[in-house]
C-alpha cells in the first residue's frame, strides 16, 4: 500500500512505495511529489526512518528543482514568439491565409512562418497569437524526419556498421535508443539541436550495433568518428532541460 505524508510546509507531499522487484531504497523528487521507494519486505518505520536521514537532501533537491523550473519559465517568457530550429532561435510570423484549409508552419531562412484560416485566430492569455501546439509538432516531426533521416543515411554509408531501420520517435527522456536488433530510434526534439549534435547521438547509437554498453572499446570507437564528444556531451547537459521543457 502506498502512504503519503508531508515532512515540512512548502515541500511536496512524500510518497512511500514498496515494490516486489527493488531492491535498495531509493528517493525521486518531482515537481508534485516525492517519491520514496524500497523493497516489498522493508518495514514502513523504515522507509519514514530513511526519509528523516535524508531530509536535508530531500529539502536541498526540491529547492534545486524549484529554481529549475523558475530558469526554465523566464526562458520561455525571453524566447516567447519564437521556435528552436538546429540550434537557432527563429522568430514566428503569423500570416492569415484566406481559403487555406489546413494551417500549418513554414520554415524560411530567418523566420518561421505560421499559416492559418484568419477564422481561427486564437490569442492566448498574453495577447500574443502563436500557432497551436499540434501544429508546431506537426512541424517539426516533419523537419524531423527530413533532417535525421538524410544525417542517418550519411552516417550510416561512412561508418561500417549494418544498422536496422531508422525509427523517429517521441521519448520522454532519452536522446536516443539502439535495439539488439539494431533498429535505431531518434528523438525528433533533435532538429532543436545543431547539426553537430544530430551527428554525435546518430553516430554514438549507431556505435551501440558493435558495442552494446558504454565501455571504453565503445567510447573509443564513437571517437573514432566524433572526436568532439565532451563538447557534445557538455552542450547536451546545458540544454536537455529546456529542450524537452518547450514543446
Ligand atoms: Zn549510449
Amino acid at each position: 500500500m502506498n502512504e503519503s505524508f508531508h515532512l515540512e510546509p512548502g515541500l511536496p507531499p512524500i510518497t512511500l512505495i514498496r515494490r516486489k522487484n527493488q531492491r535498495t531504497m531509493r528517493i525521486r523528487v518531482n515537481s508534485d511529489r516525492v517519491i520514496v521507494s524500497g523493497p516489498a519486505n522493508v518495514s514502513m518505520n523504515r522507509l519514514i526512518d530513511f526519509v528523516r536521514e535524508k531530509s536535508e537532501w530531500i529539502q536541498k533537491s526540491c529547492e534545486r528543482r524549484k529554481q529549475r523550473t523558475e530558469q526554465l519559465e523566464l526562458l520561455r517568457k525571453k524566447y516567447e514568439g519564437t521556435l528552436l530550429l538546429r540550434g537557432e532561435r527563429k522568430p514566428v510570423y503569423t500570416f492569415p491565409v484566406p481559403g487555406i484549409r489546413k494551417s500549418r508552419l513554414v520554415e524560411h531562412n530567418h523566420a518561421i512562418v505560421y499559416q492559418f484560416h484568419p477564422s481561427k485566430i486564437r490569442y492566448d492569455h498574453d495577447g500574443v497569437l502563436f500557432p497551436e501546439p499540434e501544429d508546431i509538432h506537426t512541424f517539426y516531426l516533419n523537419v524531423a524526419k527530413k533532417d535525421l533521416t538524410s544525417r542517418f543515411a550519411y552516417w550510416s554509408d561512412r561508418i561500417p556498421l549494418q544498422p536496422g531501420k531508422l525509427s523517429i520517435r517521441n521519448q520522454k527522456t532519452k536522446w536516443g535508443s539502439c535495439s539488439r536488433r539494431g533498429t535505431i530510434s531518434l528523438n525528433w526534439r533533435l532538429v532543436k539541436c545543431p547539426q553537430t549534435i544530430m551527428d554525435y547521438i546518430i553516430i554514438h547509437e549507431l556505435c551501440h550495433i558493435r558495442h552494446f554498453n558504454h565501455s571504453r572499446a565503445f567510447w573509443k570507437t564513437v571517437a573514432q568518428y566524433y572526436p568532439n564528444v565532451s563538447q557534445a556531451r557538455s552542450w547536451i547537459r546545458r540544454r536537455t532541460d529546456e529542450i524537452f521543457s518547450d514543446f
